[in-house]
């Protein structure tokens, strides 16, 4: 019986299931709108007049990859203060444009936004839902609700101006509260907190200690959820992912310091560690490094130097792993994603197998849109990357667009290898 709907169909295509870590073979994937119709082997399906067919023999088809920590406002410039005084608003929010595509050809098809300037994510994010634009999928949290202390102000006003907005600083459980339910009113899709100073935050700014109490990210916590957010922090230090970890944060982002008791912790509170090893290591390249401000380049050093086994010791113990870049970071330039799976094999000791779970199902899970995201199925939405190699065989060819023949995004072809085709 012939059915009047258009279908796209992907034929006989390799499929890969971050479920089992298998390879399906000869496997073939209809697509009706914005879904998945129908997964199943070649011979069980049957073709429709209208269809749109894609063969695949030959080619791995991977679920859209999830990127669940970026900063599509910042350009990875290692001279980011002054890139400040020559940067206005506006051309902020068409850097974030670029950078989202720039993702997109990569094969990134979600991507969370960790937080800059509040209000234009859900308005970004609206223009590629509605499909006006070819972009990824995105989670926005808008603006960061940080705590007294560790991200110092002193500096050139202008610097100053700008990082001041891109933060709420928030006290008391009613502070803080409030501040949830206005990200919520916002359209933030989660919340963006920190307990620890960051290696580019200024001088006096400390990785090591926590200035939130419990009681503060208690509430913090509580009030998300209880609004339907999840709530991501970012944590070097120890006592910052100690804290984290026991008032029930979703994502611990970097965790650098993170030691055994604590990956026990997360292990049975089930919660993710999204280690961003690409920005930490894209800041320690001695090119990158001579051009940041030396406070900056001095903890750079320190910090880096204690990731790589700190993050191999959680993986080890268990604790579930999801990928993200911090892309935007001096030198850590977005559409590098790839790199950072890399690192998840030859810093972690994943399988390529593991890494591209992380990459997918178990990143889809990080963010809690595994029930949509994150695998190949019936019912969930179609977003793919259809790969002319087989990343397992070869986990590097990830790093080249040209490898994928298409990516799809909402059921919509959006790229061939590498260009953007997709234009409304
Ligand atoms: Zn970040």
């Amino acid at each position: 019986m012939s059915n009047k709907n258009f279908r796209l169909v992907i034929k006989s295509g390799n499929v890969f299931d971050p479920l089992s870590g298998a390879i399906k073979e000869e496997h073939t994937i209809v697509i009706v709108g914005s879904k998945i119709a129908w997964c199943g082997s070649d011979s069980a399906f049957d073709k429709e007049p209208n269809d749109e067919i894609i063969d695949a023999t030959g080619k791995t088809i991977l679920p859209g990859m999830i990127d669940c920590h970026v900063h599509l406002q910042s350009t990875a410039t290692p001279q980011y203060e002054r890139k400040y005084l020559r940067t206005t608003r506006g051309m902020l929010h068409y850097y974030a444009l670029r950078n989202a595509q720039n993702h997109l050809i990569h094969g990134f098809t979600c991507l969370r936004d960790c937080g800059g300037y509040p209000d234009w994510g859900p308005s970004l994010r609206r223009i590629f839902d509605s499909g006006t634009i070819a972009g990824p999928r995105l989670l926005v949290a808008n603006l960061a609700i940080a705590q007294w202390g560790n991200q110092e102000a002193i500096g050139p006003l202008e610097v100053l101006e700008y990082s001041r907005q891109l933060s709420e600083v928030k006290t008391g459980v009613d502070g803080v509260k409030h501040a949830v339910r206005d990200r919520k009113r916002s359209g933030s899709d989660f919340i963006k907190t920190l307990t620890t100073g960051g290696v580019l935050h200024g001088m006096t700014s400390k990785v090591g200690t926590s200035l939130f109490l419990d009681e503060e990210l208690l509430a913090i916590v509580e009030e998300a959820h209880r609004l339907g957010m999840h709530v991501a922090c970012h944590a070097h230090g120890r006592e910052g992912i100690y804290k984290a970890v026991m008032a029930g944060i979703d994502t611990i982002e970097h965790g650098s310091y993170i030691d055994e008791e604590i990956a026990e912790l997360m292990i049975q509170k089930g919660l993710y560690l999204i280690p961003t090893q690409i920005a930490g290591l894209s800041l320690a390249k001695p090119e990158i490094l001579k051009q940041l401000p030396p406070e900056v380049a001095e903890k750079t050093k320190t910090v880096v130097s204690a990731v790589l086994e700190n993050h191999k010791i959680a993986f080890n113990k268990g604790v579930r792993f999801a990928i993200g870049t911090d892309a935007g970071t001096p030198g850590n330039h977005h559409g590098q994603t790839a790199s950072e799976i890399k690192n998840m094999v030859e810093n972690v000791g994943m399988t390529p197998t593991q890494a591209l779970q992380a990459a997918t199902i178990e990143s889809a899970k990080a963010i809690k849109k595994d029930d949509m995201l994150g695998s190949i199925e019936q019912g969930k939405l179609a977003d793919l990357v259809i790969c002319d190699l087989n990343p397992l065989e070869e986990i590097s060819i990830l790093q080249d667009p040209k490898n994928f023949a298409y990516i799809i995004k909402d059921g919509k072809i959006m790229v061939k290898h590498g260009q953007i085709t997709y234009f409304k």
